[in-house]
């Protein structure tokens, strides 16, 4: 099915994925790259939660900090799903309280439900903003959390709720945003519909998962200015997993789009429960090696940041898949 998808131009076949009649920009039209961007480093969560060998919380806790040392501002440290479902995070608690870092760095947790919430906020004081997360198809949502779409919606409506009381921010996540490895294309106006969900839930940020790796660069820059459109008063935040390899020309197709905002894993970490071998978020070091490179500012010092990522290495026992490891940052000075 994969083989006769459209690969260039601007097919009508391409503008009707998503079946949508809201807008259909024009593709030649690029806007200026943003000149500096947001990121924020999933990889304690997103990444660590697909590791198969428990990850000492000393480990995680010291990896943490190494990451915020590279003067990266916004981190996800951990999740609040219940210990029986992902073991590996089950030390949510004693990260977070161990956990020594800048006040200048914004700490989230990522919150599967108003239970969820309420065991993160007997340590309240130790983060700031919660990631609450659905799937964008039913079969995806169900198949991942055990509930139907609407009501993943009405138990995140009451999460943000209570979380606002608690003056926290929040953020939603909607999965398998650009197309199901279940039910294929995700009409594009359903995405927004929920993500207007989110927003008027609470939501002062919405991030879109390609979380199968299933977009492609023209249909992220269709999807973003569109979202732009429709979600004026929200932060959007493109979160790509690097599956086939398309991550980063996705990020500068987001770019273009206006997007500022990306959710990234050191090490390329990371991954999705459902369905196995969907595996790889884009790699923080390749992210930013990228924008710096194209002048983009990211607040972020690359060099640390590799430290980060070796240390995780060595406590994974394995070598991580990020180009930058590999191949280290660009090196401009004329060699003979
Ligand atoms: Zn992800």
């Amino acid at each position: 099915m994969s083989e006769d998808r459209p690969v260039q131009g601007a097919p009508p076949e391409a503008r009707d994925r998503g079946a949508d009649t809201r807008s259909a920009p024009d593709l030649q039209v690029r806007g200026e790259p943003p000149s500096r961007v947001r990121i924020r480093e999933v990889g304690p969560r997103d990444g660590f939660q697909n590791e198969p060998e428990v990850i000492a919380t000393a480990d995680k806790v010291r990896l943490i900090e190494l990451l915020a040392k590279s003067g990266l501002r916004r981190i996800e440290v951990t999740s609040f799903v219940r210990s029986d479902l992902i073991p590996q995070l089950s030390d949510a608690e004693q990260v977070l309280a161990a956990v020594s870092l800048p006040p200048s760095v914004s700490v989230s947790v990522l919150i599967p439900n108003e239970r969820g919430l309420e065991r993160a906020l007997r340590v309240r004081d130790r983060f700031h903003e919660i990631n609450g997360f659905l799937s964008a198809s039913e079969t995806h949502n169900l198949r991942n959390v055990g509930r139907s779409v609407d009501d993943s919606l009405s138990g995140l409506e009451r999460t943000f709720g209570r979380a606002l009381d608690e003056r926290l921010r929040c953020e939603g996540v909607v999965s398998v945003a650009f197309g199901c490895p279940y039910e294929g294309q995700v009409p594009r106006s359903r995405v927004f519909e929920i993500a207007a969900r989110l927003a008027a839930a609470g939501a002062a940020e919405v991030a879109f998962g390609d979380t199968t790796g299933m977009a492609n660069p023209l249909q992220v820059r269709e999807f973003f200015v569109a979202a732009r459109e429709s979600l004026p008063e929200v932060e959007l935040t493109a979160h790509f997993h690097n599956t086939r390899g398309q991550g980063l020309a996705n990020v500068l197709a987001a770019l273009e789009a206006g997007i500022s905002s990306f959710e990234s894993s050191f090490g390329e970490l990371g991954g999705c429960p459902v369905p196995r071998g969907a595996t790889g978020n884009i790699a923080t070091e390749d992210l930013v090696s990228m924008l710096h490179e194209m002048g983009i500012a990211t607040g972020v010092e690359l060099g640390a940041l590799l430290d980060a990522s070796r240390a995780a290495q060595k406590v994974l026992g394995r070598p991580l898949r990020s180009h930058l490891l590999a191949a280290g940052p660009v090196d401009w000075r004329p060699r003979r």
